[in-house]
Order: C-alpha cells, then sequence, then structure tokens
C-alpha cells in the first residue's frame, strides 16, 4: 500500500508541475523574452508567416513578466519624460488603416514600426501615417529574427534597403528609430543603427498581442502596466490583429483620460 501511495503521491506532483502545458525552458523564453538575455530569441513569427503556421499557442498564455528597466545599452527604454509612446510593430498591413482610424478618432501620434519590404504595396498608408504626424521607425527589411547573427554588411543593407523603400514613398521623411525584429537586439545592431542616425527603441510594456491571448488580456496588460514614461508595444501587422484592434477600442480612451500620448519625437 504504502509503495502505491507513493506512486500515486508522484503522479499528482508530475500534474501539478506540468499543468501549465509549457516546459519550463520554453515559458522562459516566451515570457522573458529580452536582449539582456543574450541567447533569448522571441518567437515573434514573420509578417510572412499565415498565422496558422505560426508558433502562436492555442491556449492563453499567462501575462509575461515586466521587463522594466531591461533593453539593450543605447536603447531607448522610456519617453524620458511623463508622457506615454505607442509603438506599433510590422506594419504596414492590412490592421493599419484601423490603427489609423481609431488613432486619428483619439487624437493620438504614435510611432509605427515599418517592414520594409511591405511598404511598396501599402504606400498609401505610409503616407497617411506621415500626413497624420505619427513618427517612422525602421524594423527591417525581411523581419529576419536572426538579425543580430549576421554580418555587418548584412545588418546595413537591411536597414538601408527599408529607409529606401519608405523615402521612394515618402521623400525625406525622417526615420529616427530603429527596432530589432522580435527585440532580438545586440550591441552590433544597436551600433549599427545609430551609425545610420536611428535610436535603438525598446519597450517597458509588452502584452504579447501578437500571441491572440485574447482581448481582454491584451486590455487588462496594458492598463495594468503603463504607467508614466512607458514606451507600449503593439502590433498592426504580423498576422491576424482582430484582438489588438478590438483591445484598442479600450485602451486608446483609458490612455487619454490617464496620459499625454506623444510620437517619439523625430
Ligand atoms: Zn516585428
Amino acid at each position: 500500500m504504502a509503495r502505491r501511495e507513493w506512486v500515486l503521491g508522484l503522479a499528482v506532483l508530475v500534474l501539478m508541475l506540468g499543468g501549465s502545458g509549457v516546459p519550463p525552458a520554453q515559458a522562459e523564453v516566451l515570457h522573458r523574452p529580452s536582449a539582456a538575455r543574450p541567447v533569448a530569441v522571441r518567437a515573434n513569427p514573420s509578417p510572412s508567416v499565415p498565422p496558422s503556421r505560426s508558433p502562436t499557442p492555442t491556449a492563453p498564455l499567462p501575462l509575461p513578466i515586466p521587463d522594466h528597466g531591461t533593453g539593450p545599452a543605447g536603447s531607448l527604454r522610456t519617453t524620458g519624460s511623463s508622457a506615454v509612446a505607442l509603438t506599433f510593430d510590422d506594419g504596414p498591413w492590412a490592421y493599419t488603416p484601423g490603427v489609423l482610424d481609431l488613432l486619428a478618432q483619439y487624437h493620438i501620434k504614435a510611432t509605427f514600426c515599418l517592414i520594409g519590404r511591405q511598404v511598396a504595396a501599402h504606400a498609401d498608408l505610409v503616407r497617411r501615417m506621415v500626413a497624420e504626424g505619427h513618427t517612422l521607425c525602421n524594423h527591417t527589411w525581411s523581419h529576419d529574427l536572426l538579425l543580430r547573427t549576421r554580418s555587418p554588411d548584412r545588418i546595413r543593407a537591411e536597414l538601408q534597403r527599408t529607409a529606401d523603400a519608405i523615402h521612394a514613398v515618402v521623400p525625406g521623411a525622417p526615420i529616427r528609430y530603429f527596432r530589432n525584429p522580435g527585440g532580438n537586439f545586440s550591441a552590433q545592431t544597436v551600433a549599427i543603427a545609430a551609425s545610420m542616425g536611428m535610436t535603438s527603441i525598446y519597450w517597458n510594456v509588452d502584452p504579447q498581442d501578437w500571441t491572440r491571448p485574447g482581448v481582454g488580456a491584451i486590455i487588462g496588460n496594458v492598463l495594468s502596466r503603463t504607467g508614466p514614461g512607458a514606451i507600449v508595444l503593439m502590433h498592426d501587422g504580423g498576422g491576424d490583429r482582430s484582438q489588438t484592434m478590438t483591445a484598442l477600442r479600450t485602451i486608446l480612451p483609458a490612455f487619454v483620460r490617464r496620459f499625454t500620448l506623444i510620437p517619439l519625437p523625430d
């Protein structure tokens, strides 16, 4: 009997430990992505990958651990004032017009980190961003999550090709910011961006909306974690962003009541 109880106890322990369904090592990578952890590569899906083939889990993930104060040396982690900056990655994309409409409705200026290879097909959206006072950010040509492992020449080419594509649409528009795909910055990508006149932007609020954790989870994460000076990371591209769109309808009016919203300064 004692042996059967011991086996039963062990089974219960295994169930408890394995209850999340996410192996600890994987959970660590998913929930604590940070350039401060050199080996961590965020599983941010490439916009070219259909949602069904992305690593998006089917069950809602637990809220990520706040990563205030992380990010690579030399990167922007807060706005430097009490104002809050909303940033959108992975566009221009099918959801970008809806995001622009909502921002206009609430008179909010934001910052858009654009993927170069998507710019020409959505040139009108890039023109609209500039015309409506939003700030542009370079998110590389191909959204290479392993950018940090590439040669300096290749990193520079990813950034230059994107800048050229943007300037073909909006000549002379300032592009003062760079965000590494997946947030996988390295000292080298930050330095190369700086040599090309771009400040690297990190964030300190990340609801991981690209994982589609549910509208309520996105709203709860953003509203509970955003404080004065926050840089908030969300996505207008990279797949089905309908949850992000719905969440913004609650987040934006709340933001307007609580904060001054700014685009990152050009
Ligand atoms: Zn991205």
